[in-house]
């Protein structure tokens, strides 16, 4: 599955973040048999929708979609060059789909910054410097070779000439993801240069800045078009211990609706370009995982490979229609429930039966 690498300075709450990523009961119960790798942080994607499944089809229980984050430990600083930690670090980067940074905006003079002062902009000029440098160390080798390569293969060409246009832009001190505008990067795939991954921003802020409107936009402006996520990881971490009554509470007092691990596997999600749709039963109601944009069989091929071969079409009917119907007979009646064939694209939120042969 699909994976977001949590990268950050030392000392900004990765891994007060990260514990409170990987203890959540919701998993347990859902997914008994899953092993869990110990950097690897599994968060359920909150779905109101399932409960209300659940109530129509009288299922026995909720299973929803998840979300990984792994645990990137390691220098920062002077990981381009090379030496051991820094190796690794560039290593678990390349292997994660996205990049989740931590970045600390909270206040606190007996947690030492490791640059002398909270800066957010420049802890993500850090980070990308390190990334940046990476890559362009992987172009300089690329190059030459892709030059000799373009001298006998034309359709060698669109590689070379995306390789050195990357070396521009990175020289000019950008990532590759902000500039995914001016490049093809279907071109510079082969290469898995680091900076082309989607990032996501997590600031972890105390009070006074979660409760400061202008300073979150602020925030997000800086990171844009990435998405920022917003919470305060002592506060998360301390929320798992609490009762459902003095959780709420403990939001309120921070001017928080919901615990900061839900909007961050939100964001996770669709920085990864995931989206889910849903099956419902009397054991369960679901949703699974596909990316945005697959079709139907590929969606079918998630609950089981036999599924994809044998895919004869898909009964699908809105979430919407279906909660404004009550039942799927009333929605069948009404005329909401569609037949669709191999190339229906899925839509987030489609509550779907498959036929099939096996
Ligand atoms: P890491 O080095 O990025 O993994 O950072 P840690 O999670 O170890 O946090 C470093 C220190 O900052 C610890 O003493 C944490 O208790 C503290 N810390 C983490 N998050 C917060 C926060 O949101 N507010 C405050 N005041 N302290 C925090």
């Amino acid at each position: 599955s699909l994976t977001l690498g949590i990268v950050g300075l030392p000392n900004v709450g990765k891994s007060t973040l990260f514990n409170a990523l990987t203890r959540n009961d919701v998993l347990a119960a859902n997914y008994p048999f899953a092993t869990i790798e110990p950097n690897v942080g599994v968060v359920p994607l909150p779905d109101a929708r399932l409960g209300q499944l659940a109530k129509v089809f009288g299922s026995e229980r909720e299973v929803p979609a998840v979300v990984s984050f792994v645990d990137i430990a390691g220098i920062v600083k002077g990981a381009s060059e090379g030496a051991g930690l820094g190796n690794k670090f560039l290593a678990n980067i390349r292997e994660a789909n996205a990049i989740c940074q931590v970045i600390r905006v909270f206040d606190d003079p007996d947690v030492v910054h490791v640059d002398g002062r909270v800066d957010p902009s420049s802890d993500i000029e850090t980070i990308n410097t390190e990334l940046i440098l990476a890559d362009l160390q992987t172009l300089e080798k690329a190059i030459p070779r892709l030059e000799k390569e373009a001298r006998t293969q034309k359709e060698r060409r669109p590689v070379l000439e995306a390789a050195k246009q990357a070396k521009d832009i990175l020289d000019s001190g950008r990532t590759m993801f902000a500039a995914q505008k001016e490049v093809d990067l279907e071109d510079l795939r082969e290469l898995s240069l680091l900076t082309t991954k989607p990032f996501l921003y997590v600031f972890n802020a105390d009070e006074s800045v979660l409760t400061n409107e202008a300073r979150l936009k602020e925030l997000r402006e800086l990171v844009a078009p990435a998405d920022a996520v917003f919470l305060d990881a002592k506060v998360e971490s301390e929320l798992l211990e609490l009762d459902e009554e003095s959780a709420a509470e403990l939001l309120e007092s921070i001017g928080q609706h919901e615990p900061g691990l839900y909007s961050l596997a939100r964001a996770g999600f669709h920085t990864l370009g995931l989206q889910t749709y849903l099956t419902a039963g009397p054991k369960e109601s679901r949703a699974w995982t596909i990316p945005q944009g697959a079709t139907a069989p590929q969606a079918a091929g998630v609950i089981h490979t036999d599924f994809e071969r044998g895919f004869i079409k898909a009964e699908v009917v809105s979430f919407a229609d279906l909660i404004e119907a009550g039942s799927m007979a009333t929605a069948k009646s009404a005329g909401k429930v569609r037949i669709e064939g191999k190339d229906y694209v899925m839509v987030d939120g489609d509550v779907v039966e498959f036929r099939f042969n096996v």
